[in-house]
Protein backbone atom coordinates (compact mmCIF):
# COMPACT_ATOMS: atom_id res chain seq x y z
CA UNK A 1 0.00 0.00 0.00
CA UNK A 2 1.23 3.76 -0.81
CA UNK A 3 2.78 5.30 2.22
CA UNK A 4 0.89 8.25 1.74
CA UNK A 5 -2.97 7.11 2.03
CA UNK A 6 -4.41 10.47 3.83
CA UNK A 7 -2.97 12.32 0.40
CA UNK A 8 -3.32 10.19 -2.78
CA UNK A 9 -6.89 11.54 -3.26
CA UNK A 10 -9.31 9.45 -1.23
CA UNK A 11 -11.70 11.68 1.31
CA UNK A 12 -11.05 11.81 5.07
CA UNK A 13 -13.35 12.68 8.26
CA UNK A 14 -12.29 13.92 11.14
CA UNK A 15 -14.91 13.44 14.03
CA UNK A 16 -14.65 16.42 16.76
CA UNK A 17 -13.25 18.47 14.44
CA UNK A 18 -14.68 21.71 16.06
CA UNK A 19 -12.56 20.58 19.50
CA UNK A 20 -8.74 21.36 19.98
CA UNK A 21 -6.55 18.38 18.54
CA UNK A 22 -9.61 17.94 16.27
CA UNK A 23 -9.04 21.55 14.46
CA UNK A 24 -5.31 21.31 14.61
CA UNK A 25 -6.07 18.05 12.39
CA UNK A 26 -8.48 19.60 9.81
CA UNK A 27 -5.51 22.60 9.28
CA UNK A 28 -2.64 20.24 9.08
CA UNK A 29 -4.37 17.92 6.50
CA UNK A 30 -5.40 21.17 4.21
CA UNK A 31 -1.47 22.27 4.52
CA UNK A 32 -0.58 18.69 3.58
CA UNK A 33 -2.79 18.87 0.40
CA UNK A 34 -6.41 16.80 1.30
CA UNK A 35 -8.93 17.97 -0.83
CA UNK A 36 -11.22 15.81 -0.07
CA UNK A 37 -12.00 16.87 3.68
CA UNK A 38 -14.71 16.60 5.60
CA UNK A 39 -14.66 18.24 9.44
CA UNK A 40 -17.72 17.13 11.98
CA UNK A 41 -18.38 17.88 15.75
CA UNK A 42 -22.07 18.83 17.77
CA UNK A 43 -20.68 22.26 18.46
CA UNK A 44 -21.92 24.97 16.32
CA UNK A 45 -19.36 25.90 13.58
CA UNK A 46 -19.52 29.71 15.32
CA UNK A 47 -17.77 27.67 18.32
CA UNK A 48 -15.36 25.66 16.52
CA UNK A 49 -11.39 26.36 17.75
CA UNK A 50 -10.86 26.54 14.26
CA UNK A 51 -13.07 26.54 11.12
CA UNK A 52 -12.26 26.83 7.61
CA UNK A 53 -14.84 27.45 4.56
CA UNK A 54 -12.97 25.23 2.23
CA UNK A 55 -13.72 22.10 3.84
CA UNK A 56 -17.37 20.16 4.23
CA UNK A 57 -17.98 21.44 7.98
CA UNK A 58 -21.13 19.27 9.27
CA UNK A 59 -22.59 19.40 12.63
CA UNK A 60 -23.44 16.11 13.46
CA UNK A 61 -24.50 14.40 17.05
CA UNK A 62 -21.96 10.92 16.92
CA UNK A 63 -24.11 9.31 19.58
CA UNK A 64 -26.67 8.63 17.13
CA UNK A 65 -26.37 5.58 14.69
CA UNK A 66 -28.00 7.14 11.64
CA UNK A 67 -25.54 10.13 12.43
CA UNK A 68 -22.79 7.90 12.34
CA UNK A 69 -23.74 6.38 9.22
CA UNK A 70 -24.55 10.16 7.15
CA UNK A 71 -21.46 11.08 8.69
CA UNK A 72 -19.55 8.26 6.95
CA UNK A 73 -21.03 8.27 4.00
CA UNK A 74 -18.19 8.32 1.02
CA UNK A 75 -15.62 8.58 3.27
CA UNK A 76 -12.11 6.68 2.84
CA UNK A 77 -10.65 7.57 5.97
CA UNK A 78 -11.98 8.28 9.95
CA UNK A 79 -10.00 9.84 12.01
CA UNK A 80 -11.97 9.99 15.39
CA UNK A 81 -11.53 12.15 18.06
CA UNK A 82 -14.52 13.00 19.31
CA UNK A 83 -15.73 13.02 22.87
CA UNK A 84 -17.40 14.64 25.71
CA UNK A 85 -13.70 15.42 27.91
CA UNK A 86 -12.19 17.73 29.54
CA UNK A 87 -9.58 17.92 32.31
CA UNK A 88 -9.05 16.70 35.58
CA UNK A 89 -11.83 18.82 36.99
CA UNK A 90 -13.80 17.67 34.19
CA UNK A 91 -13.44 13.99 33.98
CA UNK A 92 -14.15 13.45 37.79
CA UNK A 93 -16.83 15.02 38.03
CA UNK A 94 -18.59 13.60 34.59
CA UNK A 95 -17.43 10.24 34.96
CA UNK A 96 -20.96 8.56 33.54
CA UNK A 97 -20.93 11.06 30.92
CA UNK A 98 -17.34 10.17 29.73
CA UNK A 99 -18.65 6.60 29.56
CA UNK A 100 -21.41 7.93 27.20
CA UNK A 101 -18.53 8.24 25.01
CA UNK A 102 -19.13 4.60 24.28
CA UNK A 103 -22.33 5.49 21.93
CA UNK A 104 -20.25 7.45 19.40
CA UNK A 105 -17.25 4.85 19.45
CA UNK A 106 -19.81 2.19 18.78
CA UNK A 107 -21.88 3.82 16.49
CA UNK A 108 -19.01 5.24 14.41
CA UNK A 109 -17.12 1.93 14.01
CA UNK A 110 -19.90 -0.25 13.17
CA UNK A 111 -20.80 2.58 10.31
CA UNK A 112 -16.98 2.12 9.03
CA UNK A 113 -17.25 -1.77 9.27
CA UNK A 114 -21.15 -1.56 7.19
CA UNK A 115 -19.62 1.25 4.85
CA UNK A 116 -15.73 0.32 4.13
CA UNK A 117 -13.07 2.85 5.25
CA UNK A 118 -10.02 2.19 4.22
CA UNK A 119 -8.74 3.37 7.45
CA UNK A 120 -10.34 4.10 10.61
CA UNK A 121 -8.43 6.11 13.85
CA UNK A 122 -9.51 6.20 17.06
CA UNK A 123 -7.69 8.50 19.72
CA UNK A 124 -7.13 7.48 23.34
CA UNK A 125 -5.86 8.55 26.18
CA UNK A 126 -3.26 7.15 28.92
CA UNK A 127 -6.14 7.28 31.11
CA UNK A 128 -6.36 3.04 30.12
CA UNK A 129 -3.29 2.63 31.85
CA UNK A 130 -3.19 0.39 35.47
CA UNK A 131 -3.22 3.08 37.85
CA UNK A 132 -1.28 0.78 40.72
CA UNK A 133 1.96 2.07 38.05
CA UNK A 134 0.79 5.87 38.69
CA UNK A 135 0.58 5.95 42.55
CA UNK A 136 3.70 7.28 43.63
CA UNK A 137 6.48 9.94 42.93
CA UNK A 138 8.92 7.30 41.51
CA UNK A 139 7.78 7.64 37.94
CA UNK A 140 8.08 4.97 35.32
CA UNK A 141 8.07 5.52 32.07
CA UNK A 142 4.34 3.67 30.79
CA UNK A 143 4.92 0.91 27.86
CA UNK A 144 2.11 0.35 25.62
CA UNK A 145 1.87 -3.19 27.60
CA UNK A 146 1.24 -1.59 30.74
CA UNK A 147 -2.77 -1.74 29.70
CA UNK A 148 -3.25 -4.84 31.05
CA UNK A 149 -4.03 -6.37 33.78
CA UNK A 150 -6.62 -3.85 33.72
CA UNK A 151 -7.02 -0.61 36.37
CA UNK A 152 -7.57 2.28 34.27
CA UNK A 153 -8.63 5.57 35.18
CA UNK A 154 -12.91 5.34 36.36
CA UNK A 155 -15.17 6.54 33.72
CA UNK A 156 -13.01 8.33 30.77
CA UNK A 157 -10.18 5.38 31.17
CA UNK A 158 -12.18 2.54 31.25
CA UNK A 159 -14.29 3.65 28.32
CA UNK A 160 -11.24 4.78 25.90
CA UNK A 161 -10.06 1.14 26.87
CA UNK A 162 -12.57 -0.56 25.85
CA UNK A 163 -13.30 0.94 22.93
CA UNK A 164 -9.43 0.35 22.35
CA UNK A 165 -10.83 -3.23 22.50
CA UNK A 166 -13.42 -2.35 19.93
CA UNK A 167 -11.31 -1.48 17.17
CA UNK A 168 -8.61 -4.22 18.32
CA UNK A 169 -11.58 -6.86 17.70
CA UNK A 170 -13.30 -4.99 15.15
CA UNK A 171 -9.90 -5.18 13.08
CA UNK A 172 -9.79 -8.69 13.81
CA UNK A 173 -13.29 -10.33 13.32
CA UNK A 174 -14.85 -7.70 10.80
CA UNK A 175 -11.97 -6.92 8.92
CA UNK A 176 -11.96 -3.19 9.95
CA UNK A 177 -8.46 -1.20 9.38
CA UNK A 178 -8.86 0.15 13.30
CA UNK A 179 -6.11 1.56 15.06
CA UNK A 180 -5.50 3.46 18.04
CA UNK A 181 -2.65 5.56 19.91
CA UNK A 182 -2.22 6.70 23.30
CA UNK A 183 -2.22 10.56 23.98
CA UNK A 184 -0.21 12.01 26.77
CA UNK A 185 -1.64 16.04 27.75
CA UNK A 186 -1.53 17.22 24.99
CA UNK A 187 -1.14 21.13 24.78
CA UNK A 188 -1.22 24.08 22.85
CA UNK A 189 -3.03 27.08 21.69
CA UNK A 190 -7.13 26.56 19.91
CA UNK A 191 -8.11 24.46 22.89
CA UNK A 192 -10.31 25.19 25.77
CA UNK A 193 -8.85 27.47 28.53
CA UNK A 194 -11.98 28.13 30.79
CA UNK A 195 -14.83 26.72 31.40
CA UNK A 196 -14.15 23.47 33.38
CA UNK A 197 -12.97 21.49 30.35
CA UNK A 198 -9.23 23.14 30.21
CA UNK A 199 -6.13 20.74 31.10
CA UNK A 200 -3.38 21.83 33.50
CA UNK A 201 -1.60 23.81 30.87
CA UNK A 202 -4.02 26.11 29.55
CA UNK A 203 -5.49 26.41 33.06
CA UNK A 204 -2.39 27.72 34.28
CA UNK A 205 -1.80 29.53 30.97
CA UNK A 206 -5.21 31.59 31.81
CA UNK A 207 -4.76 31.85 35.66
CA UNK A 208 -1.19 33.50 34.80
CA UNK A 209 -2.50 35.71 32.21
CA UNK A 210 -5.43 36.61 34.73
CA UNK A 211 -2.47 37.40 36.99
CA UNK A 212 -1.30 39.66 34.90
CA UNK A 213 -4.06 41.64 33.28
CA UNK A 214 -5.95 42.21 36.92
CA UNK A 215 -2.59 42.61 39.17
CA UNK A 216 -4.21 39.77 41.84
CA UNK A 217 -1.87 37.19 41.97
CA UNK A 218 -3.02 34.98 44.00
CA UNK A 219 -3.62 31.53 41.99
CA UNK A 220 -5.12 28.16 42.98
CA UNK A 221 -3.11 24.78 42.66
CA UNK A 222 -4.53 21.18 43.10
CA UNK A 223 -2.97 19.54 45.52
CA UNK A 224 0.68 19.74 46.60
CA UNK A 225 1.77 20.57 42.89
CA UNK A 226 4.59 17.62 43.04
CA UNK A 227 1.79 15.59 40.84
CA UNK A 228 4.23 14.64 37.40
CA UNK A 229 2.54 14.39 33.89
CA UNK A 230 4.88 14.68 30.71
CA UNK A 231 3.17 17.18 28.23
CA UNK A 232 3.28 16.95 24.26
CA UNK A 233 2.74 20.20 21.89
CA UNK A 234 -0.25 19.74 19.68
CA UNK A 235 1.76 19.71 16.22
CA UNK A 236 4.36 16.75 17.68
CA UNK A 237 0.62 15.03 18.47
CA UNK A 238 -0.41 15.74 14.46
CA UNK A 239 2.69 14.89 13.46
CA UNK A 240 2.77 11.52 15.11
CA UNK A 241 -0.36 10.93 14.63
CA UNK A 242 -0.59 11.42 10.67
CA UNK A 243 2.38 8.87 10.75
CA UNK A 244 0.77 6.76 12.59
CA UNK A 245 -2.28 6.67 10.14
CA UNK A 246 0.29 6.67 7.20
CA UNK A 247 2.17 3.30 9.01
CA UNK A 248 -0.99 1.93 9.03
CA UNK A 249 -0.19 -0.46 11.97
CA UNK A 250 -2.83 -1.33 14.60
CA UNK A 251 -1.26 0.10 17.98
CA UNK A 252 -1.44 0.55 20.73
CA UNK A 253 1.17 3.03 20.32
CA UNK A 254 1.98 5.91 22.85
CA UNK A 255 2.17 9.71 21.75
CA UNK A 256 3.28 11.34 24.37
CA UNK A 257 6.83 12.98 26.12
CA UNK A 258 9.22 11.17 27.66
CA UNK A 259 10.18 14.41 29.88
CA UNK A 260 8.18 14.81 33.09
CA UNK A 261 7.66 17.90 35.14
CA UNK A 262 5.70 18.71 38.38
CA UNK A 263 2.80 21.12 37.91
CA UNK A 264 4.92 23.11 40.11
CA UNK A 265 7.62 22.82 37.75
CA UNK A 266 5.21 23.90 35.25
CA UNK A 267 4.03 26.92 36.71
CA UNK A 268 7.42 27.86 37.39
CA UNK A 269 8.38 27.90 33.43
CA UNK A 270 4.55 29.90 32.60
CA UNK A 271 5.97 32.56 34.93
CA UNK A 272 9.08 33.15 33.59
CA UNK A 273 7.26 33.56 30.18
CA UNK A 274 4.80 35.96 31.93
CA UNK A 275 7.47 37.85 33.51
CA UNK A 276 5.51 37.20 36.92
CA UNK A 277 5.70 35.30 40.22
CA UNK A 278 1.93 34.39 41.26
CA UNK A 279 1.34 33.86 44.86
CA UNK A 280 0.61 29.71 45.08
CA UNK A 281 -2.63 28.88 46.87
CA UNK A 282 -3.08 25.11 47.22
CA UNK A 283 -6.07 23.18 47.46
CA UNK A 284 -6.03 19.92 48.62
CA UNK A 285 -9.12 18.19 47.96
CA UNK A 286 -8.80 19.54 44.13
CA UNK A 287 -8.58 16.25 41.65
CA UNK A 288 -5.57 15.56 40.91
CA UNK A 289 -5.42 11.92 38.94
CA UNK A 290 -2.71 10.11 39.56
CA UNK A 291 0.78 11.01 41.48
CA UNK A 292 2.85 10.36 38.34
CA UNK A 293 2.83 9.59 34.63
CA UNK A 294 4.94 9.69 31.89
CA UNK A 295 5.46 8.04 28.39
CA UNK A 296 7.67 5.42 27.09
CA UNK A 297 8.47 6.40 23.74
CA UNK A 298 10.31 3.42 22.61
CA UNK A 299 8.10 2.00 20.36
CA UNK A 300 6.95 5.37 18.49
CA UNK A 301 10.92 5.78 17.41
CA UNK A 302 11.01 2.32 16.49
CA UNK A 303 7.70 2.11 14.29
CA UNK A 304 7.32 5.91 13.09
CA UNK A 305 10.90 7.22 13.60
CA UNK A 306 9.48 10.04 15.55
CA UNK A 307 10.41 11.78 18.64
CA UNK A 308 8.36 14.95 20.17
CA UNK A 309 10.48 18.15 18.48
CA UNK A 310 9.03 20.88 20.51
CA UNK A 311 10.32 21.47 24.18
CA UNK A 312 8.21 22.46 26.83
CA UNK A 313 9.52 25.62 27.50
CA UNK A 314 8.99 26.72 23.53
CA UNK A 315 5.29 25.38 23.53
CA UNK A 316 4.31 26.84 26.40
CA UNK A 317 5.42 29.91 24.97
CA UNK A 318 3.16 29.78 22.13
CA UNK A 319 -0.03 28.59 24.39
CA UNK A 320 0.42 31.60 26.69
CA UNK A 321 0.66 33.87 23.91
CA UNK A 322 -2.21 32.39 22.52
CA UNK A 323 -4.17 32.26 25.94
CA UNK A 324 -2.79 35.89 26.88
CA UNK A 325 -4.25 36.85 23.58
CA UNK A 326 -7.64 35.96 24.05
CA UNK A 327 -7.99 37.08 27.62
CA UNK A 328 -6.74 40.75 27.19
CA UNK A 329 -8.78 40.96 23.34
CA UNK A 330 -11.73 40.42 25.25
CA UNK A 331 -10.77 42.85 28.50
CA UNK A 332 -10.34 45.24 25.92
CA UNK A 333 -13.66 44.55 24.11
CA UNK A 334 -15.53 44.37 27.68
CA UNK A 335 -13.49 45.86 30.55
CA UNK A 336 -13.52 43.86 33.88
CA UNK A 337 -16.22 44.77 36.83
CA UNK A 338 -14.51 45.62 39.81
P1 LIG B 1 -11.92 18.50 22.74
O1 LIG B 1 -12.95 18.42 23.81
O2 LIG B 1 -11.34 19.82 22.44
O3 LIG B 1 -12.50 17.87 21.38
C1 LIG B 1 -13.47 16.85 21.35
C2 LIG B 1 -14.57 17.32 20.42
O4 LIG B 1 -15.53 16.27 20.31
C3 LIG B 1 -15.31 18.55 20.95
O5 LIG B 1 -15.25 19.62 20.02
C4 LIG B 1 -16.73 18.05 21.14
O6 LIG B 1 -17.72 19.02 20.86
C5 LIG B 1 -16.79 16.89 20.18
N1 LIG B 1 -17.88 15.98 20.53
C6 LIG B 1 -18.26 15.60 21.78
N2 LIG B 1 -19.33 14.81 21.72
C7 LIG B 1 -19.64 14.69 20.41
C8 LIG B 1 -20.69 14.02 19.71
N3 LIG B 1 -21.63 13.32 20.38
N4 LIG B 1 -20.73 14.11 18.36
C9 LIG B 1 -19.79 14.84 17.69
N5 LIG B 1 -18.79 15.52 18.30
C10 LIG B 1 -18.72 15.43 19.64
O7 LIG B 1 -10.79 17.45 23.14
P2 LIG B 1 -9.31 17.25 22.56
O8 LIG B 1 -8.38 17.65 23.62
O9 LIG B 1 -9.23 17.85 21.22
O10 LIG B 1 -9.26 15.66 22.45
C11 LIG B 1 -9.51 14.98 21.22
C12 LIG B 1 -9.50 13.48 21.46
O11 LIG B 1 -8.22 13.10 21.97
C13 LIG B 1 -10.52 13.01 22.48
O12 LIG B 1 -11.04 11.76 22.09
C14 LIG B 1 -9.71 12.85 23.74
O13 LIG B 1 -10.29 11.91 24.62
C15 LIG B 1 -8.38 12.39 23.19
N6 LIG B 1 -7.28 12.70 24.11
C16 LIG B 1 -6.92 14.00 24.31
C17 LIG B 1 -5.89 14.28 25.20
C18 LIG B 1 -5.44 15.70 25.44
O14 LIG B 1 -4.50 15.89 26.23
N7 LIG B 1 -6.03 16.71 24.83
C19 LIG B 1 -5.25 13.24 25.89
C20 LIG B 1 -5.67 11.94 25.66
C21 LIG B 1 -6.67 11.67 24.75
Amino acid sequence: MSATILTDGGSVLVCGAGGFIGGHMVAALRRRGVRCLRALDIKPLAEWYQCFEDVDNRVLDLRDTRSCRLAIDAVDHVINFAADMGGMGFIAAHRAECMLNVLINTHLLVAARDKGVRSYYFASSACVYNQELQDNNDIIRLRESDAWPALPEEGYGLEKLFAEEMCRLFRRDFGVPASYARYHNVYGPHGAYEGGREKAPAALCRKVAEAKLTGNKELEIWGDGEQRRSFLYVDDCIDATIRFVESQEQGPLNIGSEDSVTINELLGMIEEIAGIKCDRMYKSNGPQGVRGRCSDNTLAREVLNWSPSVTLYQGLQQTYEWVYNQLASRSKLAPRQR
